[in-house]
């Protein structure tokens, strides 16, 4: 592994015990840097290598509809690792104690986790690190370029990073080593029943599973499969038309780290010529994926107003008295009772399914900011209903997509109107202008 995609976050005192990767973000076994790292050092070691994932009973809002996709994947990556001869521990509760806990119970040698920019996630590692005293490394196995190589700063759009991203792709864009079969083996004699973990667990369950996507590796592999074959060379032409399914559908398992975005890359590359790097699907996938791990990284506000741009800031401040032509709430939001069909239609398609489309989501988001009292009330119900039910909520892309919707984020100003002052517009007619509203609605 490139050691770039390395950090270290304690130095800690040496042990001879298993090495333990903390798996949080990247939740598979194949093309996983973090697993990767994790094993050579057990090799090197010559101990076992064990994989824990710690539940928490809550986590930024997820319901059973994520809990389900999640847990019902992570029984296959148990099943995987078990050809691997590496143990996967599942572990429940507050991390800050589970995991400090099994380091003392196993007296592992070394902690690694994967990457995560969200303040959450970032704070347990700090807090864990300080009740420790074995080494702690961090691998991005998230990003192609390691976020913290890619810049070591907060960049103000797409394209700030694009030449950071694009002159580091051939030093990180490389294929992954094959796991081998361990020979040090943990005694472990857990057997988890996951069904009955996913039955029992105490959710919320009123937004339902969905089954138009199945979780796990392998289905991973089957939908990248059909996005390369069937839509990636008209990708560029129908990805904004919601009445079809022109998109690659992988931001679910790009989120659960149920497939690595490199992976992707490589296999896109592997089967096409290649002008395929031409294809603005390649810019969605690494560019504007990776400037969202940028903004959550080093904006420690990305859900808040306060880090929206100053430019933002301001011109959102001088329209807050602006009268709003409607209002509503978060529960009529959450209902779609407004008086859009175009809105109502594509919240109730979340709400449903767990996905509305990409091109909806800008205008689902900047409705919210010209419906609401303040861009504050916006930025809380989109947040709110984004993280509810979008399977792939709780992302940067999702902190950030709403930033840019609300906030004008990685934007520049626009013409000023009332409300929305210089961020960026969306409305009605100029969806009716992209794609055929009236059919959209009629699939309702
Ligand atoms: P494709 O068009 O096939 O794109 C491929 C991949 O590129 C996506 O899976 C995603 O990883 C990445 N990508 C695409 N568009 C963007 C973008 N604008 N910013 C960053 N990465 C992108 N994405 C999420 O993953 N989770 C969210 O919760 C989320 N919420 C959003 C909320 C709003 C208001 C907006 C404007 C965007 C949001 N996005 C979110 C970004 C984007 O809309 C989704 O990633 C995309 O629609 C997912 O569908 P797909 O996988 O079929 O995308």
């Amino acid at each position: 592994m490139n050691p770039k995609r390395l950090r270290i976050l304690k130095v800690g005192i040496q042990k001879t015990g298993p090495v333990l990767y903390w798996m949080q973000r990247d939740q598979r076994v194949y093309d996983n840097w973090a697993l990767i790292y994790a094993q050579e050092e057990a090799l090197k070691r010559s101990v076992p290598l064990i994989v824990v994932f710690n539940l928490v009973p809550s986590f930024l809002g997820a319901t059973i509809r994520h809990y389900g996709f999640m847990l019902r994947s992570l029984s296959e990556v148990d099943r995987e690792l078990k050809k691997f001869n590496v143990s996967f521990i599942l572990l429940s509760g507050d991390p800050l104690v589970e995991i400090p806990a099994f380091i003392s119970q196993t007296d592992s040698s070394l902690l690694i986790a994967d990457f995560n920019p969200l303040k959450i996630v970032r704070r347990w590692k700090k807090q864990v690190a300080d009740n420790i005293n074995i080494p702690f490394h961090e691998v991005d196995a998230h990003n192609i370029v390691p976020c913290l190589v890619a810049s070591n700063k907060l960049e103000l759009a797409a394209y700030t990073i694009r030449p950071k991203i694009h002159n580091l792709l051939p030093e990180f864009l490389d294929e992954f080593p094959q796991l081998k079969k361990m020979k040090n083996i943990f005694p472990d004699t857990t057997n988890n029943d996951w069904q009955k973990i996913i039955d029992t667990l105490d959710v919320d369950r009123s937004v339902k599973e969905v089954d138009w996507i199945l979780p796990g590796e392998k289905a991973t592999q089957e939908m990248l499969n059909n996005f390369i074959y069937n839509k990636l060379n008209d990708y560029p032409a129908k990805r904004n038309d919601p009445n079809i399914d022109g998109t690659s559908n992988l931001s679910s398992y790009l989120h659960f780290g149920q497939i690595s975005s490199q992976r992707i890359v490589l296999e896109i590359i592997k089967q096409n010529e290649t002008s395929v790097l031409q294809n603005s699907f390649l810019e969605e996938l690494i560019i504007r994926k990776e400037l969202s791990d940028n903004f959550c990284y080093f904006n420690k506000k990305y859900d808040s107003f306060e880090g929206f741009p100053i430019w933002a800031q301001q011109t959102l401040n001088i329209h807050r008295k602006d009268k709003r032509e409607h209002l509503y709430s978060t529960e009529e939001f959450e209902k779609a009772e407004t008086h859009d069909d175009l809105w109502n239609t594509a919240q109730r398609e979340m709400v449903n399914t767990g996905k509305m489309h990409g091109f909806l989501r800008m205008y689902w988001a900047k409705k919210i900011l010209e419906w609401s009292p303040t861009p504050e009330d916006a930025l809380k119900i989109a947040i709110h209903l984004n993280d509810k039910y979008e399977l792939d909520g709780r992302d940067p892309n999702g902190y950030t997509g709403i930033a840019w919707s609300i906030g004008g984020v990685h934007d520049r100003p626009w013409v000023e109107r009332k409300v929305f002052g210089k961020i960026r517009y969306m409305n009605y007619l100029g969806c009716k202008r992209k794609f055929d509203v009236i059919k959209y609605i009629q699939k309702d």
